[in-house]
């Protein structure tokens, strides 16, 4: 981080090719090696070895990797900038004054422990004194108010037909368990899952006192729970089914509405969180699950949906109460469900808090500290050389006709490129921060969001809105909007390093950016048009073409090895599929990236003499792989495989790198090598 503005402007006249050189790294950290492995054989472990080695888990992470080294330190920065405004004299209600309330109310320990489980006890009493379907409805909205969804929520999304503008969404939801799967099917940890869920709630249904409350076990109240969530379950879509933009864009008016579902009060929801100005139409994202939610709030046990939001307000509350309910909590969703060991300190916890409340206001002071305007400027020339790189690699794809070619084109060249941090700041005056209980200042806070998410619906999409704060620790594409953003905390070693040479650069930032433009040119990508529109702008023999090439991709990804551990499910193998989008953004960011690096050697802007025994083209897919390197726990390599669009770090590497035909030569990989994939089975789509 601690970059003088003399290094940096030195770099930037190199950029420019002048003369006089100033010694830059290879951006190849020697240590991060392992030089006993073949590199031929196992790649990831070649790059990523020592780094591994020298980075063993703590207790605190199933995960930690080169992403989580940076979060950490955006965490202490966050930290720094927290206890320095804490020392000022605030006005009251000034922004300052409410990340300090909220940091100190979160730190109080003994305040919390004093307070137990009194904070949440209102909101029980209120769910307990429901009498009758009127009263469950009315629970209902002041549930999605407070952020808790329950059943369903609705949330504000482009229109796909006009992505111009905001509509409300209605989009499945309520389970505590987050995903389907876990509740029906016994693949990998999900039984152990389940019954670990089941004694949690018992656990904290008899600690909330909702036991004594509504005269009914704690145990029978769990089992009601599991038994309810896993009839919701059987109507929800799988993660795969929501990755389909078409089957989950499904406009409906009031009217058409009111007949699907009637028991959904509609219009009183949309009256009630004030989205019925403008309201002409709206996405029901799942029909099939919101027919069961028809269903249930006609045929539902009413006792039954009162200890469904009383579980709900409690799991929501347990984070922010006192030590006995955050310990609980971390025993099953951290321990049993990612294989963390032991706790975040407390410090990190409320600083993730502050962060989720006032995000932007933190990221502000974040970025006048830790981001030089340099960096910006260095990276949109990177983000533009990546640009010009993914349009001559749409000239050269073979697979694709001249016509698609042409949209192709126009959609590239209108994406709006956010780099660094916003160009307007998210307001705070109207959220109330109180010296009163933890726990009021998050529902406080999740009814200022809520609000605020709400007042956008039926309004044109902001496009300056950021969709992450600056102090985050990744990147993103979103295709309604055709944009890619970069926050400030990515733009560091080892994605973006000011002291390296450029085949470094190119390997590690250069492929997050190619991999987020062609996010615009995925499976789920290229349905949109460059006005974010779902519009499908391809040719028959081009959509057929791509299909079949994805098809590589797919089999590749669903016949590696995500795990093997006989206590999580044996042999694990990747799931092609869901991590589809993901992949093609990795292959794509790979030859587009690797593409601009031989524009810039053309002009001199990449040393191409070996570095550290390198060549330049070595030292990008160096860089490439030092970027996922980590070490992981077996329960959180299942949870990710189950869960998460994007492989495991290990694949991103050795099943990512041997489609490309670059690194195969760059590395001299042969026939028969662990690295080896035979040319016919390579996949080149952009
Ligand atoms: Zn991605």
């Amino acid at each position: 981080m601690k970059k003088t503005l003399l290094t940096i402007a030195t770099m930037a006249v190199i950029a420019t090719g002048c003369q006089e050189k100033r010694e830059l790294t290879s951006g190849v950290k020697l240590d991060n090696l392992d030089t006993t492995a073949r590199l031929q054989d196992d790649f990831y472990q070649y790059a990523c070895g020592g780094w591994m080695k020298n980075n063993p888990l703590d207790a605190e992470h199933s995960r930690y990797g080169a992403f989580d080294v940076l979060h950490e330190n955006a965490q202490e920065n966050l930290k720094g900038i927290i206890d320095s405004v804490s020392k000022m004299q605030n006005e009251e209600g000034s922004i300052a004054d409410k990340i300090a309330t909220l940091f100190n109310i979160g730190m109080d320990s003994v305040r919390l422990q004093e307070q137990g489980a009194t904070p949440l006890t209102p909101f029980l009493e209120e769910i307990n004194a429901l009498k009758s379907r009127d009263d469950i409805w009315a629970e209902i909205l002041k549930l999605h108010r407070r952020g808790d969804h329950v059943l369903f929520g609705i949330f504000g999304e482009a229109d796909k037909d006009d992505a111009s503008q905001c509509i409300a969404w209605a989009y499945q939801s309520g389970l505590g368990l987050g995903d389907r799967d876990y509740y029906l099917t016994d693949e990998g940890n999900n039984k152990n899952v389940r019954e670990g869920y089941i004694a949690l709630m018992e656990k904290e249904f008899a600690m909330a006192g909702y036991d004594q409350m509504s005269g009914i076990r704690a145990d029978k109240l769990a089992q009601m729970v599991m038994n309810f969530e896993t009839r919701l379950a059987k109507s929800q879509n799988t993660r795969l089914e929501n990755r389909d933009p078409q089957a989950t864009f499904n406009r409906y008016t009031l009217d058409e509405a009111a007949k699907f579902a009637a028991n959904i009060r509609w219009q009183n929801y949309f009256e009630t969180m004030n989205i019925m100005d403008g309201m002409k139409s709206f996405n029901i994202a799942q029909p099939k699950y919101f027919e069961e939610v028809n269903r249930v709030l006609a045929d539902a046990d009413i006792e039954v949906l009162k200890a469904y939001f009383a579980w709900h307000e409690i799991n929501g509350a347990a984070s922010y109460l006192s030590d006995d309910f955050v310990e609980a909590n971390f025993d099953f969703y951290g321990r049993l469900l990612s294989g963390r060991e032991q706790n975040r300190p407390r410090w990190k916890r409320v600083t993730a808090t502050v962060d989720g409340a006032m995000g932007e206001a933190l990221g502000r002071l974040y970025v006048e500290r830790y981001f030089p305007a340099e960096a910006k400027t260095r990276m949109e020339t990177l983000v533009q050389n990546l640009i010009t790189a993914l349009g001559q690699r749409i000239d050269m794809a073979e697979w694709m006709t001249k016509e698609t070619k042409k949209n192709a084109h126009e959609k590239l060249n209108t994406i709006y490129v956010k780099i660094g941090y916003p160009n307007k700041w998210r307001d705070y005056s109207k959220l109330d921060i109180r010296d009163d209980s933890y726990y009021a200042n998050i529902v406080r806070s999740n009814e200022f969001d809520m609000d605020y998410m709400f007042s956008k619906i039926n309004k044109p999409v902001d496009k300056d809105e950021w969709g992450m704060t600056p102090q985050t620790v990744n990147a993103y594409y979103n295709p309604t909007t055709n944009e890619i953003c970069f926050p400030a905390a990515i733009l560091q070693p080892p994605f973006f390093n000011m002291e390296a040479d450029e085949a470094a650069n190119y390997g590690a930032i250069g492929v997050v950016i190619g991999h987020e433009l062609t996010h615009g040119f995925d499976d789920q990508g290229r349905q949109y048009d460059k006005d974010g529109n779902l519009n499908d702008w391809w040719t028959e023999e081009d959509a057929k073409n791509f299909d079949n090439n994805k098809q590589v991709l797919i089999d590749a990804f669903d016949s590696c090895i995500a795990l093997n551990d006989p206590e999580f499910g044996g042999l694990v193998h990747g799931n092609g599929q869901l991590t589809l989008g993901e992949n093609i953004a990795d292959n794509g960011g790979l030859h587009v990236s690797y593409l601009a690096m031989k524009n810039a050697m053309k002009k001199s802007q990449v040393n191409k003499e070996q570095m550290d025994g390198f060549t330049p083209e070595q030292r990008f897919f160096l860089a490439y792989a030092a970027v996922w390197a980590s070490n992981i726990r077996p329960a959180a390599a299942l949870q990710l495989t189950q869960m998460d669009v994007h492989s495991l770090g290990r694949n991103r590497v050795n099943v990512a790198l041997p489609q490309v035909t670059e690194f195969i030569e760059a590395f001299g990989i042969k026939e028969g090598d662990g690295m080896w994939l035979a040319p016919e089975k390579r996949v080149v789509l952009w």
